[in-house]
Parts: structure tokens; sequence; C-alpha cells
């Protein structure tokens, strides 16, 4: 997300010994003298408007950076000062810097008062927690079920085959894209603005959406207002026309006997010949429960000859997951 900012406003922090509000930029307290301590917490002086500062040369020192205090006797000075503008003592390094960048609260009013707490809802954690438990326990089961296998002697019952092709045709296809996707060759019909995706930059044929203002601390008294924002990039996306192959037919051939064959097409001009597809079903008996276990797999088939002695691996849920002839 990107963070804008709107412009700089006042802080104030209150002095700890004698409770005087004091203005952001000064740095010990106006009425008892006590210097500001480096961990005390800027506040914004109205909760609900900004007023923007529009002093220049308060704005340059907020965007210098956060002030620091010195090692040696705690006064804060300014993120550029090499030596303390009270002690002399050279703080180019081993300052304190002061913390920056927390959003910024107003100054409560109110004294906080202790809020109850809630009686949490013992009762609806144990049924969520029973649910819970239900839920893995099926899931167990499931998956139990799923891996363990039996061992079934069978005889195979009967046998289907099916053999289908597609068939294709180069011809105008109609599609659906963004503008800089399209093929180049393709016909455009028409096109429209349509939210393509979020920026967190800027960006052309942008719609900006940003939240709530707010006040972050810059460490120097005075509070940057920023929102933040993210960008709806709109984009043209058109429907088009382009020469492409496509399946305009499927013909299928089915039988039950283990021969199969693939059917045989007369293929018009501007015809090809698209995907193949087999599937071959072998229907088994054992002691009168039906299973069937279908494959494309042709060489495997050609041994399931009726009433020949097959076994066959069966999940808990009664699917067959392999077989082999018997012997
Ligand atoms: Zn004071
Ligand atoms: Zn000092």
């Amino acid at each position: 997300m990107a963070r804008k900012s709107l412009g700089f406003v006042n802080l104030i922090w209150t002095c700890p010994s004698c409770d005087t509000q004091n203005p952001g930029p000064i740095k010990s307290c106006t009425s008892c003298g006590a210097p500001q301590p480096d961990d005390i917490q800027f506040e914004k002086i109205d909760q609900e408007h900004f007023d923007f500062i529009k002093d220049e040369a308060l704005i340059r020192m907020a965007k210098a950076g956060p002030d620091k205090h010195c090692p040696y006797c705690g006064t804060r000075n300014i993120s550029k000062a090499e030596r303390c503008k009270k002690c002399g003592a050279d703080i180019s390094v081993g300052a304190k810097v002061r913390q920056s960048g927390d959003k910024v609260g107003a100054k409560s009013i109110k004294p906080s008062t202790p809020t109850t707490p809630k009686k949490k809802n013992k009762t609806g954690c144990i049924i969520g927690a029973v649910i819970i438990g239900i839920l893995v326990i099926l899931g167990i089961i499931l998956l139990i079920n799923l891996l363990k296998t039996d061992t079934v002697n069978a005889t195979v019952d009967a046998v289907n085959w099916s053999r289908s092709i597609a068939v294709e045709a180069y011809g105008p296809v109609s599609a659906e894209d963004w503008y800089d996707e399209i093929p180049s060759d393709a016909d455009i019909v028409s096109c429209s603005m349509k939210f393509r995706y979020s920026s967190d930059e800027p960006q052309a044929n942008a719609t900006e959406v940003c939240g709530e203002p707010y006040t972050v601390d810059t460490g120097t008294g005075v509070g940057e207002v920023v929102q933040d924002c993210t960008y709806e990039v709109y984009d043209d996306y058109c429907e088009y026309i382009v020469m492409a192959w496509a399946v305009v037919d499927e013909v299928t051939l089915t039988g039950n006997d283990l021969q199969p064959q693939w059917p045989n097409l007369s293929l018009a001009p501007e015809q090809r010949l698209g995907e193949q597809k087999e599937n071959y079903m072998i229907i088994f008996d054992a002691s009168g429960k039906q299973y069937t276990y279908t494959i494309s797999d042709l060489s495997l088939y050609s041994y399931a000859f009726p009433g020949s002695q097959w076994v066959l691996e069966v999940n808990g849920l009664g699917a067959v997951t392999s077989a082999a002839p018997a012997d």
C-alpha cells in the first residue's frame, strides 16, 4: 500500500512532572523546566481536524528525520546535530534516536474506565472442539479405508471398450482477453474497460482508493498526516475473432469384445484429427459381487477373456485399485 502524505501537524507532549501540555518541538517543559523524557509519547491536539503547518522551516525539520537524545545529558537534539546544544558533547555517534513511524493517538481526556472482562462462552468452545474432533476422526477413517486394500479373487464377467477421436476444423473462433494479450492477427470485435488488478504504486488508468487519514509520529514533535492508498488499474478487455483449430465433433466407437477399433473418419478439407481417447472396462464377478475396473492400458485389457480368473486389489470404498490375471 502506498502511503500518501497530506501534510504536517503540530503535536503535543504532557510533562510527567507537572502535567503541563507542551508543543511537540519544545524540548523542556514550558512550566517547570523539566527536560523531556526520551520515551515521552507525542499526541495529537485535535482528533477530528488537521490544522496543517505552513511554516516551511518546521516542515523541513520534520522531514529531516527523528530527533535524538544526547547520551550524556539526555537533551533532545535535532537529527542533524553533531554536538549537544546543552552540554556540547559530540553526539554524531551513540545518540539515542527517537522512535518514529508509529500512529499517534489523541490525548485522552476521559480517565480510562476498566472494562469488565467478558464472560467467555465455554459451552460454545466445547461444542466446537467436539465437532472438530469428530471431523478429524472421520477424516482418518476415510483415509484408512482408502489406503487399506483387500485381495479379491474374481472372474471376468464382461468387457467393453470405447474409443473416440475429436475432429478439429480451422476457422474463425471467438475469444476474450486483455487488449495486450490478443494475438496480432486477431480481429477485435469490441472492448470495454474492466478492473484488471490492484497496485500499491500509482499507475496510469488507475482509480485511487484511500483509507482514512491518520497521523504518524516523525520523532520531531511534528506529526505527518498520511493516508494509505491502493490503485485499482482498469484496462481494455476485448472480444475478438481469430482463425484457429477448434474441436467441432467427436466420433466414438464402442464394443464388447477384446478387439477395439478406432472410428473410421473421412475428414473434410480444413479438418484434422484431434485428441484420441481410449477406455477399457472389465466387469468382474466375485461370488455374486460385481466389480468394475476401467483402464486405458490395452495390453492388460487384452488378457480379460470372459471367464478368466483375476486377482483384484479392492480398497475400503469398494473400488478396484489394481487387477492382474491369476497365475
Ligand atoms: Zn513540567
Ligand atoms: Zn548533552
